[in-house]
C-alpha cells in the first residue's frame, strides 16, 4: 500500500475509483468513439451534473481541455483582445502571467503579498486592459481570494472579463460562479482524479468575446472547441476515460454547499492545531488570504524534516512546500476525497507529534 498522501496536487484520488475504472472497461467506454452517441451522452451527461452539484448557471458552458495550464494559453489566445491585467501573489499567477506575456507582451501585473487582502477601492486598472486574471486559490503559498473580492471586481470594472484560476479550490469550496465570466481546474486536485484532463467553463458572455475575438486555426482555438461542444462534441480524440471518471465522481458528490461546510471545519480545526503549536506557524498569517483548501505550515528546517519523515513513517505523506519554501514549510490538501477517519489519523499524528 502506498502512503496516504497530502499532497495538494497530484492528490489523493476517491477510494471508489478502483471500481469506476473497471466500469469503464466493461461498459466498452474506454473504445467509445468521440464522434459516437455513447460520448455525446457522456458529455451531456457530465457538463449536466457539473453545474447542477457546483452551483453553475444553466446558460454556461463546460469544456475539455488538457490541462490549467493548456487554459492559460487559450484565454490570451481566444478571449483577450487588447491585453489582460494579472492580480497574483504566487508562483502559479505568476506562470499565467508569463504565458500572457508570450502572446501579448503588454499583459500587466499586480503582485499582492500573501498576507494582504486586495484593496480593489484602490486597484487602478487601465482602459486597455480587457481581462482582469485573478489566481483565487494559490496552491504555491496557500492564500486565496474570496467570493468577496472577485464580487467587487466585477463592480469596478464591469467592461472587464474576469478570468479566474480555481484549479485547487473548484469541487473543494463554493464558488459564485456568476460573479466572472471564465473559471477552470483541473482534476488531479479537488475533483480527487488522476490528472490529464482540465475544466474551463464559460458564460454567455465569454462565448460571445469568443466570436468577436474570431480567432481561429489553432487545434485549441476557442472558436473551434465550442464549434464541437455545440453538438457535445470534442475538437479532438479526448481523454474518454477521464470524463467518464469526472462524471461518475460529481454522480456522487454531494451538493457543493455541503462540501464547503465540510471544508470549512476541517480547516478551521487544523487552524486551531497550528494556532495551539509551540512549533509551526501559518504560512500565511492573514486568516483573511488563506486559503480553505490548502492549509501552508511553517517551521523550523530541522523540526519541518523531521516531521515530514516521521510522518512517512506512519503511512502518511505530507505535501513539501513550493519552491523557495520548501525547506521550512510543508502543506496540507484540505480537499474533499481525504475521508474523515483519514483527516482524523493526520489530527492524531500532528498532536502527537507535538506540532
Ligand atoms: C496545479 C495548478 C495549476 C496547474 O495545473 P496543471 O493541471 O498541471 O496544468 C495551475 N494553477 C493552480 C492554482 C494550480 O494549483
Amino acid at each position: 500500500m502506498a502512503n496516504l498522501t497530502f499532497a495538494p496536487g497530484p492528490s489523493k484520488v476517491y477510494d471508489k475509483l478502483g471500481g469506476y475504472f473497471q466500469d469503464a472497461f466493461e461498459q466498452g467506454i474506454l473504445s467509445a468513439n468521440h464522434r459516437s452517441a455513447v460520448f455525446m451522452d457522456l458529455y451531456r451527461d457530465t457538463e449536466r451534473v457539473f453545474k447542477e452539484k457546483l452551483a453553475v448557471p444553466a446558460d454556461y458552458r463546460l469544456l475539455f481541455t488538457s490541462s490549467a495550464t493548456e487554459n492559460w494559453e487559450i484565454i490570451t489566445q481566444s478571449v483577450v483582445l487588447n491585453h489582460s491585467f494579472h492580480i497574483y501573489s504566487g508562483s502559479f499567477g505568476k506562470k499565467w502571467f508569463g504565458f500572457a506575456q508570450h502572446i501579448q507582451p503588454a499583459s500587466k501585473a499586480f503582485v499582492l503579498d500573501k498576507n494582504v487582502e486586495l484593496s480593489v477601492e484602490d486597484l487602478l486598472i487601465e482602459e486597455e486592459a480587457d481581462l482582469i486574471a485573478v489566481t483565487q486559490n494559490e496552491t504555491s503559498n496557500a492564500t486565496q481570494v474570496s467570493n468577496g473580492i472577485v464580487a467587487k471586481l466585477g463592480k469596478k470594472f464591469p467592461d472587464k472579463m474576469i478570468a479566474v484560476d480555481t484549479t485547487s479550490s473548484m469541487a473543494g469550496v463554493f464558488l459564485d460562479f456568476q460573479l466572472a465570466d471564465i473559471w477552470y481546474a483541473s482534476v488531479q486536485k479537488c475533483f480527487g482524479l488522476p490528472a490529464g484532463l482540465g475544466l474551463l467553463v464559460l458564460s454567455p458572455a465569454a462565448i460571445a468575446k469568443v466570436n468577436e475575438k474570431g480567432e481561429k486555426g489553432r487545434y485549441n482555438s476557442l472558436s473551434f472547441m465550442l464549434e464541437n461542444a455545440d453538438n457535445f462534441q470534442t475538437h479532438y480524440t479526448p481523454n474518454v476515460l477521464g470524463i467518464y471518471l469526472l462524471n461518475r465522481v460529481l454522480t456522487d458528490m454531494e451538493s457543493i454547499h455541503v462540501i464547503q461546510q465540510r471544508t470549512e471545519t476541517r480547516m478551521q480545526r487544523l487552524e486551531t492545531l497550528v494556532e495551539k503549536s509551540p512549533r509551526l506557524d501559518f504560512l500565511v498569517s492573514n486568516p483573511a488570504t488563506r486559503s480553505r483548501t490548502v492549509l501552508g505550515v511553517s517551521g523550523e528546517e530541522q523540526f519541518i524534516k523531521d516531521i515530514k519523515k516521521a510522518a512517512e513513517a506512519n503511512g502518511m505523506t505530507l505535501g513539501g512546500g513550493y519552491g523557495p519554501l520548501k525547506p521550512t514549510s510543508f502543506r496540507i490538501a484540505n480537499f474533499p476525497a481525504i475521508t474523515d477517519p483519514e483527516f482524523e489519523m493526520l489530527m492524531d499524528f500532528l498532536g502527537s507529534y507535538g506540532a
